[in-house]
């Protein structure tokens, strides 16, 4: 058997997903498996390219086998490095994923790994999985998210502008976190907002949403948010997680920008496409902006206040100095790394870098063909590769081809 071949994502039909062929992950799905059909009225949210259980690729060209069932039989393709790191880790450590967003997804974090065997052991049913999720998003096209907490003097700010805020929490939290500079404070008021009841919450919702419907306001922090809290008070009526906006940074993304989140940061996508990479896990807490369970003490217990701009949560790639073609997105963790290639047309093949790992490449654009030794094939849009560990591929661009290819970074 040939140690580069073609696999199959396996594709996930979210809510928030973008609807038919918009979405991204339709569209490469499409363009990748001949068989697959797009229908209009389903949303197509999530590709997984990895060997997590929930949705493990799979081998066209051997009957659709799954990646991880071929990995057990081939353990030298995974590397070294996997093996021993990961504690004799049979699969992929990482999960690879395109991601394609119409509506803002939960308000949450992904608790550390000790955090993340805890929650298991204690509640196997809410928390399947006892791996961590440090998570990377590199995005693909105009990319909203909200990202950690805002610098404080921003969320005072909100406090002091917008008064119905002031209404939901007692006089003494308010004027602690008014008053104070440290985090402490900033956990109190978060907590007692994320945990406060429904009939105390909802009248002052609808009373801010008020104020920003009549545009009361002549601020331009209120202004930033003033289009992205009526859209997402439509999009989840009277949630909790509206809330969110006045604590987490409001991050835009151009493709090709990215962010890195670390265990217990405060995260939501909002809308756009984009790549993503994470350690091999399904490990969410959730609070607010979503059908499904939410554990708002367990997330407000384990986040990090950690105050920032938000152009500080952007996370910059590297250039190769040996190749102007590869950026490489290099997170401190050893579950993965990324690479963004891009490629001119041209009739010289390019070699990939040879890893002591394996690896998975994915074609986001463009067309050309991959060889490495009597294995061939074409590549376009949708086209994903697994690479066995010390493989050579050479590429041929056909037309300029940008790729993103993800491996283990022990
Ligand atoms: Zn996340």
């Amino acid at each position: 058997m040939a140690q580069v071949f073609k696999i199959q994502a396996s594709i996930k039909n979210y809510d928030w997903g973008k609807l038919g062929i918009q979405s991204v992950v339709a569209q490469l799905q499409k363009e990748g498996c001949s068989n697959f059909i797009v229908d209009e009225k389903t949303p197509y949210a999530e590709m997984w390219i990895g060997t997590h259980d929930s949705g493990p690729a799979l081998i066209p060209s051997l009957k659709n086998m799954k990646l991880k069932e071929w990995l057990l039989e081939n353990p030298q393709s995974l590397g070294d490095n996997i093996r021993k790191v990961f504690n004799h880790m049979t699969g992929l450590p990482f999960l690879f994923k395109v991601l394609s967003v119409n509506k803002a997804l939960s308000i949450q974090a992904h608790p550390n790994k000790k955090t993340a065997e805890h929650l298991h052991r204690m509640f196997p049913d809410k928390y399947p999985d006892d791996n961590h999720k440090p998570e990377m998003a590199i995005a693909l096209t105009d990319f909203e998210a909200l990202c950690g907490f805002r610098p404080l003097c921003e969320i005072q700010t909100f406090f002091a502008e917008i008064p119905h805020l002031q209404k939901i929490v007692d006089s003494k939290t308010i004027e602690k976190f008014v008053n104070s500079d440290n985090n402490d404070a900033l956990k109190l008021l978060f907590t007692a907002i994320m945990t406060c009841s429904p009939e105390i919450f909802q009248p002052v919702l609808l009373q801010i949403l008020d104020y920003f419907k009549l545009k009361q306001f002549n601020n331009p922090l209120c202004e930033s948010i003033h289009e992205l809290f009526l859209k997402t008070y439509d999009q989840y009526l009277g949630d909790i997680g509206c809330f969110c906006l006045f604590f987490l940074n409001y991050l835009k993304l151009k493709p090709g920008e990215a962010i890195f989140l670390a265990a217990n940061e405060p995260h939501a996508y909002l809308s756009g496409d984009c790549i993503e990479c994470m350690a091999c896990s399904d490990n969410v807490v959730r609070a607010g902006l979503t059908p499904k369970f939410r554990d708002v003490n367990t997330l407000c217990d384990i986040l990090t206040y950690n105050c920032k701009k938000s152009e500080e949560n952007k996370f910059l790639p590297v250039s190769d100095p040996g190749d102007p073609c590869v950026k490489v997105f290099d997170p401190p963790v050893p579950e993965f790394a990324v690479d963004s290639i891009e490629l001119k047309q041209t009739e010289t093949p390019y070699t990939l870098k040879k890893l002591q790992t394996a690896s998975v490449l994915l074609v986001v654009k463009g067309k050309g063909s991959y060889k490495c030794e009597n294995e061939e094939g074409d590549l376009m849009p949708g086209s994903i590769l697994f690479i066995s560990n010390g493989c050579q591929v050479s590429l041929t661009p056909a037309a300029e081809l940008l790729m993103f290819r993800a491996y283990c970074n022990a």
